[in-house]
């Protein structure tokens, strides 16, 4: 099988009924671009840029970031990066940012909310962005988002930063896109207001999961309900994906449910544009994809969305597979 996959490297991600879709690779350093290389990365779907500032006793500085965003964008010849900007907190700490312990570390001071509020790390990391933008074809990404008003002011200081460079005499490229991940459900029941100012909408549903299931994705005692397939979640993936097609956006998923197996038909059945995942996961996935009928799948994910648990669609789905292969 793994013989099989690997033919697959410089081929197209086609469904049966010639309709494409970009599987791309999370990656934490430039070190994994080999791997998204020998797998047939078509893109950089999740660069996590929190990797440049962990395992270390001090911020990166801006230089050091631009190198690495530059190779990075260089080592892809062309083909989409998205960069997150930093997402600490949470599960995520940096000894050297002092801060305070809190009760609920995820529903905390984490990824956007302290990047605002700290502005000299965020603009430090966006102005490393901005000069590497010209060596590839850079897309950013603002991480838990949850209100308009966050990605506004997320949006205005990248351009604030923007204007200075080139001012200074910087050049920066002029077709960045600007999107944001969806991890929280109140941006998902919005996406259709985010759709009129976002370029892009990448879904993490590793955090989407745990907000609407308000299960932790850490705590064992509660993982019964961490449940990728239930219908609430595939409704909010849903409407997102319908939200930014309706305004001539895309959408991509960046949580591991894009990797997946059994989701991947219903993903493809929704429209979903870009799939994001490990790199080892993308020659099967395409593997998979390129047996199924995006027509089919849209009206397997039909069903699945009215059903009323995971069980049931995890039992259509695999039915379904079943008469294919
Ligand atoms: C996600 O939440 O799905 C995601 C991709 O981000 P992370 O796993 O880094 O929180
Ligand atoms: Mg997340």
């Amino acid at each position: 099988q793994k013989a099989e996959w690997a033919k697959l490297v410089n081929e197209k991600t086609m469904t049966v009924d010639g309709e494409h879709v970009e599987l791309a690779a999370n990656i934490g350093t430039p070190e994994d671009l080999v791997g998204v290389m020998n797998n047939g990365g078509e893109g950089i779907g999740l660069y996590r840029t929190e990797f440049l500032y962990m395992g270390r006793d001090q911020l990166p500085t801006e230089d050091e970031q631009f190198e690495a965003y530059k190779k990075v964008l260089e080592g892809m010849e062309g083909k989409p990066v998205v960069v997150r900007t930093l997402d600490i907190g949470g599960d995520k700490e940096l000894p050297y940012l002092q801060l305070p312990e809190e009760m609920n570390p995820f529903l905390g001071f984490r990824a956007i909310r302290l990047c605002l509020e700290e502005q000299e790390i965020f603009r430090t990391q966006l102005r490393a962005l901005l000069r590497a933008s010209i060596f590839g074809n850079l897309k950013i990404m603002f991480p838990m988002i949850a209100t308009l008003d966050e990605f506004r002011q997320a949006k205005a200081m990248l351009a604030e930063e923007k204007e200075a460079l080139v001012s200074a005499g910087e050049k920066v490229s002029e077709d960045i896109e600007v999107g944001i991940m969806v991890e929280i459900p109140s941006t998902a029941i919005q996406a259709e207001l985010f759709a009129k100012e976002v370029d892009f909408f990448s879904i993490g549903t590793n955090d989407l999961i745990q907000y609407t299931m308000a299960a932790d994705r850490m705590n064992e005692r509660v993982s019964y309900l961490y449940q990728p397939y239930n219908p609430a979640i595939l409704r909010l993936v849903k409407m997102v994906i319908d939200a930014s097609h309706r305004e001539g956006k895309w959408t991509g998923m960046c949580g591991e449910m894009a990797g997946d197996e059994l989701a991947i038909p219903l993903l493809l059945g929704m429209g979903l544009d870009e799939f994001s995942m490990s790199a080892t996961s993308i020659l099967q996935a395409r593997s998979q994809i390129r047996g199924l009928k995006k027509s089919d799948m849209a009206a397997l994910a039909e069903e699945a969305l009215q059903m009323g648990t995971a069980e049931e669609v995890v039992q259509a789905v695999k039915e379904k597979l079943s008469f294919i292969t």
